[in-house]
């Protein structure tokens, strides 16, 4: 064991001794050919990065010593961004690790024209003075809404600590035991109270929460009642609920404002095969609720934002609190979510491409599944196409079984087959499902499934990669 182990030290460490400096490499005449025509920095790049990457598999016990081949594959993924696209085969909708909401031509459009060049982002072209940065979104915002003032900023979880910091702190908020909820990635509704400053006030318990639990803890102190949506999921069975309309007649009565941290956000009803009922933004206003959060790339489907819309003078002192400054958008946001929110304005959210997703017929999807399923067998891969059930992700519609059909393929070594499809030039995401691959397809247009073919067959072990 000991003389074997030391062997191999020995050799690794001669390996590693070995490795070749980047003035070697770029002085190695073998080398020429590969970074002829190589701009001298992205060449002193990809070498950097090979000779890191023999480095690291030597240290991990790999015996193998620098190639030039190693260059070659430096430069090939130096020319490959980190971040880019894929397709979505996992029948999930809004897949946070995937980017969440893909944004509509339109609102794509509108980014490139303002991110290209100059904007009058906080310029108002009337006046020709200083604007407001938020003033494109706040009329379509109040049309959209009914809610008399809105501000936009970063994210739902960004937009809810900033409402609580400016609304509560050093003041009680007060909350449902049922709605101490985490909505993920560590965002849990107690941290952040404490970092907003406001004091956590618990009613109620996990199950039942009764307007005279919320009736008891209002006092002198008291700053926001604060409603959070259960987005990513359900309470079932012996539960009971006050809903925004009475909570926030209470709030009136005693003169206490008000939140509803939304999440999800939909702002028009959205009706489809399996999506369970969600509260819309309109319906939140319409009840009652003074300020209210919702994100801009769940149900919505516009860019990551935070949106707050609600009374114009709470809307003033929220806009007036550092944090606002501190979580602000960037103008691509601004312009993204203004096509966005223009498509629902014109009456078109199945323009929207989460809307179209979400909303899109099981016979519909059947048909896009035996088209894939003919792309696949014109290359040679056999698949049988299967309803399947999907979810609308992002943390929302946790009840929703959304119906849809996938192209189904049995496979020897299906881990690897998984790994190969994500690896490949176009990468692919699909699921395994008891050892089988599953290619949803509600989330692949029809001008994919033909890059999806090719990228399935070229990933099937034993084919070509
Ligand atoms: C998703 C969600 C958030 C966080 O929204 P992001 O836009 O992802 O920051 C906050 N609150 C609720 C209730 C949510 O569902």
């Amino acid at each position: 064991m000991g003389a074997a182990s030391n062997d191999t030290d020995g050799g690794k460490n001669a390996l590693l001794r070995a490795l070749p400096s980047i003035e070697q490499l770029l002085r190695r005449p073998s080398l020429e050919p590969l970074l002829a025509g190589v701009p001298r920095a992205r060449a002193v790049a990809a070498l950097r990065l090979a000779v890191e990457r023999v480095r690291a598999r030597l240290l991990r016990g790999e015996a193998r010593p620098f190639e030039d081949a190693d260059v070659g594959q430096a430069l090939a993924s130096l020319a490959t961004p980190n971040l880019r696209p894929v397709h979505n085969a996992t029948g999930v909708v809004l897949h946070t690790n995937l980017g969440r909401a893909p944004l509509a031509p339109e609102a794509v459009a509108r980014v490139a024209a303002v991110a290209r060049g100059y904007s009058n982002l906080e310029y108002d072209l009337d006046e020709g003075e200083r604007g407001s940065r938020y003033a494109p979104l706040v009329g379509l915002l109040r049309t959209l809404t009914g809610a008399e003032d809105a501000l936009v900023v970063n994210n739902c979880a960004g937009a809810a600590l900033l409402v609580l910091a400016a609304l509560a702190a050093g003041r009680e908020g007060v909350v449902s035991r049922g709605e101490l909820v985490e909505i993920g990635g560590g965002f849990r509704v107690p941290d952040v109270m404490r970092q907003s400053g406001a004091k956590l006030v618990e009613v109620g318990t996990t199950n039942r929460t009764r307007l005279a639990d919320y009736a008891a803890a209002v006092g002198p102190d008291t700053g926001l009642l604060v409603k959070v949506h259960r987005s990513n999921f359900a309470l079932v069975g012996f539960t009971e609920e006050v809903d925004i309309a009475e909570l926030a007649k209470l709030g009136r009565a005693r003169g206490v404002p008000v939140f509803q941290d939304l999440g999800s956000g939909a702002l028009v009803p959205l009706e489809g095969e399996g999506l369970s009922k969600e509260p819309t933004v309109p319906q939140s206003v319409a009840a009652g609720a003074d300020v209210i959060a919702f994100s801009g790339d769940k149900l919505l489907g516009g860019p990551q934002a935070g949106i707050v819309v609600g009374r114009a003078e709470l809307l003033a002192r929220i806009k007036a609190h550092p944090l606002t400054r501190a979580l602000r958008v960037d103008k691509m946001t601004v312009a993204a979510l203004e096509a966005t929110l223009e498509l629902y304005r014109d009456g078109r959210p199945e323009a929207v491409p989460t809307y179209r997703l979400l909303t899109q017929r099981p016979d519909e999807l059947r048909a896009r599944a035996v088209r894939l399923q003919g792309l696949l067998a014109e290359r040679g891969v056999s698949a049988r196409v299967e309803g399947v059930v999907g979810q609308v992700g992002g943390g929302a519609m946790p009840l929703s079984r959304l119906p849809s059909s996938a192209c189904i393929l049995t496979l020897r070594g299906p881990e690897t087959f998984l790994d190969r499809l994500r690896n490949g030039d176009e990468p692919v995401i699909g699921r395994l499902s008891d050892g089988e691959g599953v290619l949803d397809v509600r989330c692949l247009s029809e001008e994919e499934l033909k890059v999806v073919a090719a990228a399935v067959a070229a990933a099937i072990p034993g084919n070509p990669p």
